[in-house]
């Protein structure tokens, strides 16, 4: 591992040079075991610790197949998949592996006692399986989490809509949380330069899946002066969501629960914020019973932040607990935007509210190739900036996803992979010096 950290860090390593580094036979990966489903049977989910779960292990080495590629993984960062994972809920992952490889042959070797999660890297190509092109070794790189065949028509127009669409590092074997990944070379794209590794390795799921969900005519359709109520606004999603809205011209209504992540959302250029545990929003009276009088308190409190206009846009993802309020709150004919379920994901809404006042609710997920390409572009550019908190050694990935998972955090949590310290990766220092505040604005 070392003659390869050797070659990525030094400036003028060719391709060659790549191509014939000695791959080891092993690596250091983070991931749950198949010997362990049960071992949080009976244990309530707030109970239940990915910091017990998630182990860092030895991993031989995978050959990329056709398409495939060897990427040296310099830093990564947690998703919430990786939290679902490490709880097995709400099912083992390892069910998606095996389904994986019963389905396709080809990926037989996905199907493993172990799972190697996580679904961000920012690395650079080691090997490339047959077929690839566009990438070769050598190339620094972040990949995106969609992995598609293609194999059926389904997903010509739109690739998430491919019937064979998984999210790699979660429903495939491999992931980021390691020192070396498998992806498939249309996962790749062109990692930002003025970024260093961990920062590089923060945006592409969340910033992706916010993009869609706000931006893309597959999700909300923004434009310019719309009213986007943001929940978790200084969370993963909601970090970049606030910053698609304001980039768009559009107007976000940020919730938080914190005044320290009233302030970072302010600090972004958000003027509408409400911090749900200063306010006490209490939408279910009892786990069975919703409370309509505090969803009728919480849009009087938009109203009186917005003027009186009522959210053009309400992006979802907490789910049970507050989706019959996103949905009452929504302007009529506007738009409830939802990709996930975080508190639940059995829902209880009054139809009236959606039926008589024309509303819609969009189910989104992830985002499609060029999707992703695009908002990888906005973070290119230094039109999106990544919202990097906290950075931990791989071998501490585990307390990384527990931080997300009690929700201790801000925006994106890093995790380094082969890279030895932050701060390494940036080719760009021109155009890093111009938005190193924005670059920093969420570090602890
Ligand atoms: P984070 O934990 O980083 O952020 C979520 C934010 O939501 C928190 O910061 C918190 O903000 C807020 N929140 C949590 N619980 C509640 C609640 N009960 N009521 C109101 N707000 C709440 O996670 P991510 O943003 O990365 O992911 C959020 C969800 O979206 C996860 O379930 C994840 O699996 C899913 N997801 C789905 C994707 C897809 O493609 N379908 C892609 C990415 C994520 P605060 O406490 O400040 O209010």
């Amino acid at each position: 591992m070392q003659q390869l950290l050797q070659t990525i860090m030094s400036d003028d390593a060719e391709p060659d040079d790549f191509a014939n580094v000695e791959i080891p036979e092993h690596y250091r990966g983070v991931g749950v075991l198949a010997d362990e489903t049960e071992m949080f049977v009976g244990v309530a989910s707030e109970e239940r610790s990915p910091a017990k779960s998630l182990h860092l292990q030895s991993v031989a080495t995978p050959q990329p197949g056709p398409g495939e590629v060897l990427v040296a993984v310099m830093a990564s960062s947690i998703n919430y998949n990786t939290v679902w994972s490490a709880l097995f809920e709400p099912r083992p992952t390892f069910k998606f592996l095996a389904r994986y490889a019963r389905e396709m042959p080809e990926a037989a070797h996905h199907d493993q006692p172990f799972h190697v999660v996580g679904s961000d890297l920012s690395g650079v190509v080691l090997r490339t399986g047959p077929g690839v092109r566009g990438f070769q070794p050598g190339s620094r790189v972040v990949a995106h989490c969609l992995s598609v065949e293609l194999s059926s028509s389904d997903g010509h127009n739109d690739t998430m809509l491919d019937s064979d669409q998984r999210i790699w590092g979660y429903e495939t074997n491999y992931g980021g949380l390691a020192e070396l990944a498998l992806v498939k070379a249309n996962q790749l794209m062109p990692k930002p330069d003025h970024l260093s590794w961990e920062e590089a390795a923060a945006s592409q799921l969340v910033n992706s899946t916010a993009y869609r969900q706000l931006v893309s005519r597959n999700g909300a359709d923004m434009k310019q002066g719309d009213l986007v109520l943001i929940w978790g606004a200084a969370g993963g999603l909601g970090s970049y969501a606030t910053q698609l809205v304001l980039n768009g011209g559009g107007i976000p209504v940020c919730v938080v629960s914190s005044p320290g992540k009233a302030e970072l959302v302010r600090s972004m250029g958000a003027e509408l914020v409400i911090d749900r545990s200063a306010e006490g929003y209490r939408f279910w009276k009892d786990p069975d019973t919703p409370d309509p009088s505090e969803w009728r308190r919480f849009g009087s409190q938009i109203r009186e932040l917005t003027g009186g206009e009522d959210p053009d846009i309400v992006f979802e993802h907490p789910g049970r607990e507050t989706f019959g309020a996103s949905v009452y709150v929504a302007r009529r004919g506007g738009t409830i935007v939802t990709c996930a379920s975080t508190s639940g994901y059995e829902h209880t809404f009054d139809n009236r509210y959606l039926w008589m006042h024309l509303k819609r609710i969009v189910g989104t997920h992830f985002a499609n190739y060029r999707e992703a390409w695009e908002a990888n572009r906005l973070i290119r550019r230094g039109m999106v900036h990544p919202t990097l908190s906290r950075v931990f050694p791989l071998a501490e990935a585990g307390l990384a996803a527990e931080a997300v998972y009690r929700n201790t955090h801000s925006g994106k949590v890093g995790v380094l992979g082969l890279a030895p310290r932050e701060g390494l990766g940036v080719r760009d220092h021109a155009l890093r010096e111009r938005v190193l505040p924005q670059l920093n604005r969420f570090r602890e």
